[in-house]
């Protein structure tokens, strides 16, 4: 797999140079660049990106002489000093310089400078938009022009024949996109379009494997030459191949392994029992008798990729001195993508934009794909870019939620999950790890992040003053998935122990006994004069809060969106404050 490219963050002055160290504790790839300027045209092919903390005008300057091409540039932004502004400066799209400047000013609250025409109109960008799952770009396309047109607002045909099509239901509205013909096209396909021309870009998703046999000692060269033969005769474009698949023999074929290093392929090898069961539509006697198979070609493609059919039988190619080979190739009904996926859990908070983590942002902005409950991703739409695909659900379908984002991680995808407040309490995380679990998860791939947020007790104590400075417990009223029994014990326990309580699912429309048995048993321990608040949305634009006593608590105002916080002994009010004593001594 190839390496992420790095991250330079340059700041040749002292104001920018405390800027861009604060920078790189939040963003992890980056490397603080301590090299003189003159050095940046050293690294500047094999960069991923250049974060400059100086003057765009000084930055235009600085790399003026080194841009050569938009599709191998690296992207460049430049940030402010004061850290206000993240500037897109160069390498938008394919350089990742909007992306990145998006996610820095998440992570500084800067606010993001794009100019691009992408970025204007949110959509996506044709020559970044297979990027994500896999897909390779086709060859001498008319980016510029296609891009043009969509930025224009003019027609662009969708002819899409594989791969993951989720980027269609993100566009924005008044998209481009259309299905009819149009003046410009964008292909997504395994196969190629027929010559012609209409303005096209093509992306392939990497659905085709390849079925291999060989002579030993075949030359790569000609093994890649023949395989391009192959595909080009069956009309398949090159960049949609997946892999490259063989019999196990082959395992050491160094030509083989050669071109399947050169492309970046995987390699899969079955024994010939395996090829042997699988039918195939030109089996060979000749090829049975020599490895105990009558198919290697066809059958390896058809097993790699889980196909019934070949879209191209195999063909044999000779060449004197080179060796001789064999290639068929089928395709997967699901493009491979080689990113390893990953699950971002994020707790965005009790609500207001101000309350979620900068790493939760930088997170979000990460995500290709984002999920969550309708209510939670209303809070932070603004967070989001038009770009991502979000998907929202129901309250009750956590498991299909959770089933929908590990799916989506494993196809190679960073996936966020929302849930409010923290994700692991109360939220989605403990759930999407019990199905990772139960799916024979290896712990690593594909890898999950859990990203803190605080959750509704923090908030709600921080509204009425600081009733939960001494230990304090969290106790889930609803009965959904916990027998009532268990609640009242942890109830009961918690009284008894005079611990500080917060009630999470207090009330709702179905379960209202809850919350005034819950009252009961903490009144057989507490004096009926504890101090109770009600903190209903908090941080949110209809927040309410109210302070009672246990004895007078107004059981039907509690509702579903409300967090209630009880004293200890020596919880006291003062004025619309709750202070619950940590024990120090007072002079
Ligand atoms: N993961 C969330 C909790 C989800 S359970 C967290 O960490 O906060 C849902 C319950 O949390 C609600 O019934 C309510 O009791 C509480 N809650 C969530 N957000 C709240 C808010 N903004 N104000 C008050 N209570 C809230």
């Amino acid at each position: 797999m190839t390496q992420p490219r790095p991250v330079y963050l340059i700041a040749p002055t002292l104001a920018g140079r405390k800027l861009a160290q604060a920078l790189q504790a939040l963003l992890p790839e980056a490397v603080l660049w301590e090299r003189p300027l003159g050095a940046l045209e050293s690294v500047w092919r094999e960069a991923g990106q250049l974060v400059f903390v100086l003057a765009v005008g000084a930055v235009v300057r600085l790399i003026a002489p080194l841009l050569a091409d938009k599709r191998t540039d690296p992207g460049v932004v430049a940030i402010d000093e004061a850290g206000r502004f993240a500037v897109s400066l160069s390498g938008g799209h394919v350089g990742g310089a909007d992306a990145l400047a998006e996610r820095i000013a998440a992570l500084l609250s800067a606010t993001a400078v794009l100019t691009g025409a992408g970025g204007r109109h949110g959509l996506p960008p044709v020559d970044l938009l297979g990027k994500a799952y896999g897909w390779r770009a086709g060859e001498a396309c008319d980016w510029n022009r296609v891009a043009a047109l969509a930025a224009a607002g003019e027609p662009v045909q969708v002819v899409q024949e594989c791969g993951l099509d989720l980027w269609r239901a993100a566009l924005p509205e008044n998209h481009p996109f259309v299905d009819a013909a149009a003046a410009g096209r964008l292909w997504i396909s395994h196969r190629l379009p027929e010559v012609g021309t209409l303005p096209t870009v093509r992306w392939h998703p990497r659905v085709i494997w390849l079925g291999v046999g060989c002579e030993r000692g075949i030359a790569a060269d000609f093994l890649e030459q023949s395989i391009r033969q192959a595909l080009a005769g069956a009309g398949l474009a090159f960049e949609a191949v997946a892999g490259i698949a063989s019999l196990d023999i082959k395992a050491d074929e160094a030509g083989l392994l050669a071109v399947a290093e050169r492309h970046g392929w995987p390699v899969r090898f079955f024994d010939a029992a395996a090829l042997a069961r699988c039918p195939v539509p030109n089996p060979s006697q000749a090829v049975a008798d020599c490895v105990g198979t009558a198919s290697v070609a066809e059958a390896a493609a058809l097993l790699a990729g889980e196909a019934l059919q070949l879209v191209a039988p195999k063909r044999v190619f000779k060449a004197a001195g080179a060796g001789a080979c064999t290639v068929a190739a089928a395709v997967a009904l699901q493009e491979f993508n080689p990113a390893p996926g990953r699950l971002l859990l994020i707790g965005s908070g009790p609500g207001a934009l101000d309350q979620v983590t900068p790493a939760a942002r930088a997170a979000l902005g990460a995500a290709q794909v984002v999920i969550g409950y309708q209510l939670y991703i209303d809070l932070i739409r603004p967070l989001l870019a038009p770009t991502q695909i979000v998907e929202t659900s129901p309250i009750t379908q956590e498991v299909a939620r959770a089933e929908r984002a590990i799916a989506l991680a494993k196809r190679g995808l960073a996936v966020a999950v929302i849930s409010s407040g923290d994700a692991g309490i109360y939220g989605m995380a403990g759930l999407v790890f019990e199905r990772l679990a139960r799916g024979g998860w290896n712990g690593q791939a594909p890898a999950v992040d859990v990203l803190p947020g605080i959750t509704a007790l923090q908030a709600a104590a921080a509204r009425v003053g600081a009733p939960l400075m001494h230990d304090f417990c969290a106790i889930s009223l609803s009965d959904l998935l916990t027998p009532w029994q268990t609640i009242c014990t942890r109830l009961e326990a918690a009284a008894r122990a005079d611990f500080v309580v917060a009630l999470y699912n207090p009330r709702s429309a179905s379960r209202t006994q809850q919350i005034a048995q819950a009252r009961e048993i903490l009144l057989a321990h507490r004096d009926p004069a504890t101090p109770v608040a009600l903190v209903r949305c908090a941080y949110r634009p209809d927040e309410q809060v109210s302070l009672h006593t246990l004895a007078d608590l107004p059981l039907e105002s509690v509702d579903m969106l409300t967090t209630v916080l009880i004293g200890n002994r020596a919880t006291f009010r003062r004025g619309d404050r709750l202070i619950t004593p940590r024990g120090y001594p007072h002079p």
